[in-house]
């Protein structure tokens, strides 16, 4: 047989995704594989996991559970508006830069109003300025506001920027969408019980993130104002997510949150993004670009440099946030594996040096 491993992607810092499946969400796959299930998730396996959510959550949360980040978002926001509404979101947001308009697409017209803000974070000036910047018929109605958690750009909201940010939101009478491809990656950051960065911090609805942390696929939808999810089962059913074999992405929760692989894994990686920036910052003519909290570095280097580390074989993206390198850290990154990105900058620049 031909060994694939010849065709693994080495020295890779692009994405959390390019990670394989952790053992424990793995394992629960194979546990879940055992002969006949009802399928549509009318099953143990998905009850199960949603008692885990509402266990880690510590709230009766309606949850579903769908194929991807992308129409988790999507489908939460066309949820919470009508065609008519508006969305306030970060101008780096996903939903606004990598959704490839999904979000209005799935609400039939909800448009996206992009705001800036430092590190990733939304500046609540400018957020309340676009909420009232107009209140006539011909501006589209401001609904929900959205926030990532961990940012795009690796940083983390604290408790006290989140509340800040529902009540500004709900003084607008508007509900507020978290999304949480990297939500593990905050919590361990911010060593806080789940329900402090969410429920009890304003947030109406959370997009919880699967792949990304370890599972093969998948991500859950979480409503914390259950009258928010009326209906959801149907919005899910006609955009093509409602899994026949439902097990298969609502038992992997299971395994991830059982025995807290979710969190150990979060910690892994941000630990590695850690290290990675420990090294980096002292190198000469690297500058870190935002404060790591999560397991994502953002550096600017010369080009030269990034050039010298792409033709060497290394994979990171330069497309994400405002330019700059961005290397993502996973459950699977080793402490090797950072440690060989640092001796392959150090390369780079000093070659790259020899001919200033
Ligand atoms: C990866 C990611 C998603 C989900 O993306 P999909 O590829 O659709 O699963 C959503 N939000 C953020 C911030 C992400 O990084």
């Amino acid at each position: 047989m031909e060994d694939i491993y010849q065709k693994r992607v080495l020295n890779q810092f692009a994405s959390d995704n390019y990670a394989g499946i952790c053992p424990e969400a793995l394992q629960a796959m194979q546990d879940a594989n055992a002969g006949f299930v009802s399928s549509y998730g009318d099953d143990i396996w998905t009850e199960r996991a949603c008692q885990h959510l509402r266990q880690v959550f510590e709230t009766e949360c309606q949850v579903f559970f769908v194929f991807n980040g992308t129409a988790a978002n999507s489908l939460a926001l066309a949820s919470l508006c009508r065609s008519y509404h508006s969305v306030v979101c970060h101008e780096l947001a996903h939903v606004e830069t990598d959704e490839c308009g999904a979000p209005e697409f799935f609400s039939n017209g909800t448009k996206l109003l992009h705001v800036n803000g430092q590190g990733g974070k939304l500046d609540l000036g400018e957020v309340e300025r676009t909420i009232t910047r107009r209140s006539d018929i011909h501006y589209p109605r401001p609904k929900v506001l959205s926030l990532t958690q961990a940012t795009e750009v690796g940083t983390v909201y604290t408790p006290d920027e989140i509340r800040a940010t529902s009540e500004l939101a709900k003084r607008y009478g508007m509900r507020v969408h978290m999304d949480g491809a990297r939500f593990a990656n905050a919590v361990v950051s911010l060593d806080v019980a789940p329900a402090e960065v969410t429920w009890r911090a304003g947030v109406d609805v959370l997009c919880l993130g699967g792949a990304k942390n370890g599972m093969a696929i998948g991500e859950a939808v979480v409503f914390f104002d259950r009258e928010l999810a009326n209906e959801f089962d149907y919005r899910c059913k006609q955009a093509g997510q409602l899994a026949s074999k439902m097990r298969f992405i609502s038992a992997p929760w299971i395994g991830m949150l059982e025995g807290g692989a979710w969190l150990r894994n979060a910690r892994h990686a941000n630990a590695c993004a850690a290290m990675l920036e420990q090294h980096l910052a002292v190198i000469n003519g690297v500058r870190i670009m935002y404060p790591r909290q999560a397991n994502s570095v953002f550096v600017e280097m010369p080009e030269a440099v990034a050039a010298t580390l792409r033709t060497a074989g290394w994979n990171f993206y330069s497309f994400i946030g405002s330019g700059g390198a961005r290397f993502m850290c996973s459950w699977q990154t080793t402490e090797h594996d950072v440690l060989q990105l640092v001796e392959a900058v150090q390369a780079a620049v000093a070659s790259s040096s020899l001919f200033d």
